[in-house]
């Protein structure tokens, strides 16, 4: 049995409601609560770490005062208010940011035990924790949407990126594995370009809906799904009834829907959600016996 574990950046859960998209809500699903530590709302790589390990910022040591990538202001600026710049702007702030940035960083990984330590537990890629290639990817294509990329190409490339990762964690449950966590960062993207086009962001919804209805159907009797956000998306369409967050900035709507009984109420009580229902397993299995000789002489090695 597996449990596949969607980290659905920005999955809001107004929006969820607002768009009708039904294929998030699984047997269990609900706003949760999380919290924001460096910046005045909650902050991508921060939750994430800490939905991982179940510790603080300053436990495990992803914060908004580090020097990678993510913690660019100009970066942060631009991701904020793309979807709201005339074209000239966007081209202007795109150049902006390029010329600030230089030389691109690697994004931080926690030293601290994670939900992914542990026998049988697979990580795709999962902000501050392992690979962030895939999130500088989706960052790549929100620099280019600030330059002016066509919105067809923006969601084409963002899409493709999405479905190579949800085609992965499908691709997890045929083989022996008792956890598989990836982060998908496209409704982070999309809900920043799309702040302010209502009809976009749900198109963008519904297709991410897809996907998780496609992993849902396939799921066999003992294998489980939890999927989660770390925040919201503000936006203008949507308006916070509570908080007064301009569009394209962070909501506190953060979200978890899970196929069995329970979700985590808040992002700090991931970590021991997973503990509770991921169960540990052992298995041998055979061993590949490759011709070492053989890869040698096609120049494999
Ligand atoms: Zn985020």
């Amino acid at each position: 049995m597996t449990v596949v574990v969607l980290a659905l950046d920005a999955l809001d859960a107004g929006l969820v409601e607002h768009f009708g998209v039904t294929d998030f809500e699984l047997e269990t699903s609900q706003q949760i609560k999380t919290f924001s530590h460096s910046r005045d709302n909650p902050y991508t790589p921060e939750v994430w770490a800490t939905v991982a390990t179940g510790l603080g910022p300053e436990e495990h040591s992803i914060t908004g005062s580090g020097t990678s990538e993510w913690n660019n202001p100009v970066l942060e600026l631009a991701s904020q208010f793309t979807g709201r710049l005339n074209e000239s702007t966007r081209g202007t702030l795109g150049r902006f940011v390029r010329d600030q940035t230089g030389e691109r960083e690697q994004i931080g990984e926690t030293d601290a035990k994670s939900i992914f330590d542990r026998e049988g537990a697979v990580v795709h890629n999962w902000p501050g924790v392992h690979n962030g290639s895939d999130l500088q990817q989706a960052w790549d294509l929100m620099n280019a949407v600030a330059e002016g990329k066509p919105k067809h190409e923006f969601e084409q490339e963002l899409l493709g990126l999405g479905a190579q990762q949800f085609g992965w964690a499908r691709e997890m449950l045929n083989h022996d594995v008792a956890l598989a966590g990836v982060h998908v960062h496209t409704l982070d993207a999309a809900g920043h370009a799309y702040a302010e086009d209502e009809e976009s962001l749900r198109r963008i919804y519904k297709r991410v809906g897809e996907f998780v209805n496609g992993l849902v159907q396939i799921l066999g009797p003992d294998d489980d799904l939890l999927l989660l956000s770390d925040h919201g998306m503000c936006t203008s369409f949507y308006p916070e009834t509570d908080e007064g967050g301009s569009p394209g900035g962070h909501s506190w709507r953060a979200y978890a829907s899970s196929t069995i009984d329970s979700v985590p109420s808040d992002v700090f009580y991931v970590a021991d959600w997973i503990d509770e229902h991921v169960t540990h397993r052992v298995t041998t299995g055979e061993q590949l016996n490759i011709d070492k000789e053989h890869l040698r002489n096609l120049g494999y090695i």
